[in-house]
């Protein structure tokens, strides 16, 4: 049985604030390896509830920013890690492919616009609103385009209720309550952990009773975003991604946007640790 444990860090238990990745602090290092200590011991859980769950392919995406913040000798064996960023990287959803298992989603956050949400970024307007997607929802939808159901997330009650709504049979783990963009009261990482290795077991083991997540085409896509992520909240393109499912206009879309250099030669500018560059980092 194969997995794919798609992971971000804005929604793990003890995360309240956008990442600094200007700020070169002793203070701002430290508490960016504190945070990437906690979404390992997280994703370590998810590995060995996969585990109990059966499961003999593990991949992981190592997906937020830099594509590098899971410490992957700590990790729990008995998966394998995509990580780094950048123009080799053929499609966001790495690796995915018709014929796995389950998709499993780890530390994710609320789309923009959520004020009652730790972090909220990425919205994604479909058919000119007729659906809003988070990027969590968006991996569930790719994920269903191949057929393969969306049975784990963990993050707050504002996205796993997002989530849950759209696919009511998949297991959530909530870990931390929001109460607004920079406050929520988490649980200590002992017990989140042990939320998510049983959720994501029993989410697994759930498998066949978790529809995929298929949105009908045609689709357009478009991302919504403001100033800090907060509304009024515009369309950041001019012409939306079109396509006849949502994996073909999201890949449209997201060829349309700068920091997506998937697919071309050059690498993209931010680069972990530093942003060689020279750039604003976003
Ligand atoms: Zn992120």
């Amino acid at each position: 049985m194969r997995v794919y444990i798609q992971t971000d860090i804005e929604g793990i238990a003890g995360y309240i604030s956008f990442e600094d990745r200007v700020s070169q602090t002793v203070e701002n290092y430290e508490h960016r390896k504190r945070m990437c200590r906690l979404l390992t011991g997280e994703v370590s859980a998810a590995v060995r509830g996969a585990k109990k769950a059966g499961a003999k392919t593990i991949y992981i995406n190592d997906s937020h920013g830099s594509g590098y913040n899971i410490i992957f000798e700590e990790l729990e064996s008995g998966c394998e890690i995509i990580h780094g960023r950048g123009s080799h990287f053929p499609e966001w959803l790495t690796e995915l492919k018709q014929g796995w298992d389950a998709v499993v989603m780890v530390g994710q956050h609320a789309m923009a616009g959520e004020l009652g949400a730790v972090c909220p970024h990425s919205k994604w307007t479909v058919n000119g609103g007729k659906i809003y997607l988070s990027e969590a929802s968006m991996a569930m939808a790719l994920a269903g385009d191949l057929g393969i159901p969306a049975v784990f997330i963990s993050g707050d009650q504002v996205i796993t209720g997002e989530v849950k709504e759209k696919n009511p049979a998949i297991v959530t783990g909530v870990v931390k309550h929001s109460y607004g963009p920079n406050c929520c009261r988490s649980v200590l990482p002992e017990r989140a952990r042990e939320i998510i290795e049983e959720g994501v077991c029993r989410g697994i083991e759930n498998r066949r009773k978790v529809k995929p997540y298929v949105l009908k085409g045609p689709v357009t896509v478009n991302l919504l975003d403001g100033p800090g992520h907060i509304p009024p909240l515009k369309p950041v393109l001019k012409h939306p991604g079109k396509g006849k499912n949502i994996t073909e206009a999201f890949e449209n879309a997201l060829a349309k946007f700068p920091w997506a250099s998937y697919g071309k030669k050059e690498m993209d500018w931010y680069r972990y640790p530093s942003n060689l560059s020279g750039k604003k980092p976003i």
